[in-house]
């Protein structure tokens, strides 16, 4: 997806800006020094310092021209977990994705009895002010929010926050609990993380103004799950409760305007 703007033609073709930063030291070290104790925010600005050199006067004329104004397409939720990177996983950029990001990708359902009003407010501006159209829970593997739903809690009970959070995936766990073991072999996690898509979906639902705009078609709603094993992304198929591949491109059908193939 970096396409033609990577910086990669002049480095090494393993060296993508996506890559984590101890990938780009590896590489850029060779294998065989030791590495030498950098701190996390030296990493931080190294970082920032190879996005000045590289990649700022190439996002420059499209952040000048987003500059007082953002029209999104999309609002994507998803979990806090590092290894999750919206923009990699839709091949997006700035301005495309309007992000909400919490622990366990959780959608607090209407009137819930633990109030948090986060999701809720960024959802209401992405769809009244924004006027955004589609919204996609994404889910992934080895989500530690809901290996802490499974195991009861137990490990993080100590975390007053985390723990009163982790209430909203209450009925994700009672869903999963109520569920058969599909055909596939997946894990107990995996199946948990997929089924917690499905139930946030369903309590975006429970917002009756939301309902009434998925009703009348005036909203989308979309799941999305990334295997982090694989690095494969799935898109829920609502009929049939499973994740499936992301369907072809239909014939003569949208274009990816605006970048280069
Ligand atoms: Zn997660």
């Amino acid at each position: 997806m970096a396409g033609d703007i990577s910086p990669s033609r002049t480095s090494s073709a393993n060296v993508r800006w996506w890559a984590p930063w101890g990938n780009r030291r590896r590489v850029q070290d060779g294998p065989e020094r030791d590495e030498p104790d950098v701190s996390a925010s030296e990493l931080l600005f190294a970082g920032v310092r190879e996005y000045q050199g590289r990649t700022a006067r190439l996002v420059r004329p499209i952040l000048a021209e987003l500059a007082f104004e953002q029209k999104p397409e999309h609002l994507f939720i998803t979990c806090v977990d590092s290894r999750v990177v919206p923009n990699i996983i839709t091949a997006s950029g700035p301005g495309d994705l309007f992000i909400n990001r919490n622990v366990g990708n959780l959608v607090p359902g209407f009137g819930s009895r633990t109030p948090d009003d986060s999701v809720a407010a960024t959802v209401e501006y992405a769809i009244e002010v924004l006027g955004i159209r589609t919204i996609t829970v994404c889910g992934h593997s080895n989500c530690g929010a809901m290996a802490a739903l499974l195991a009861g809690g137990a490990e993080v009970a100590h975390l007053r926050g985390l723990t009163r959070w982790l209430r909203h995936g209450a009925h994700s766990l009672a869903r999963f609990l109520a569920s058969e073991p599909g055909e596939g072999d997946e894990s107990p996690l995996a199946r948990l993380c997929q089924i917690n898509v499905m139930q946030q979906l369903d309590n975006l639902r429970s917002y009756p103004w939301l309902r009434a705009r998925v009703e009348a078609g005036e909203l989308e709603l979309v799941g999305l799950y990334l295997d982090l094993e694989t690095a494969n992304v799935r898109v829920l198929d609502p009929a049939a409760e499973v994740f499936v591949p992301v369907p072809d491109e239909a014939p003569g059908g949208a274009r990816t305007a605006g970048r280069p193939g």
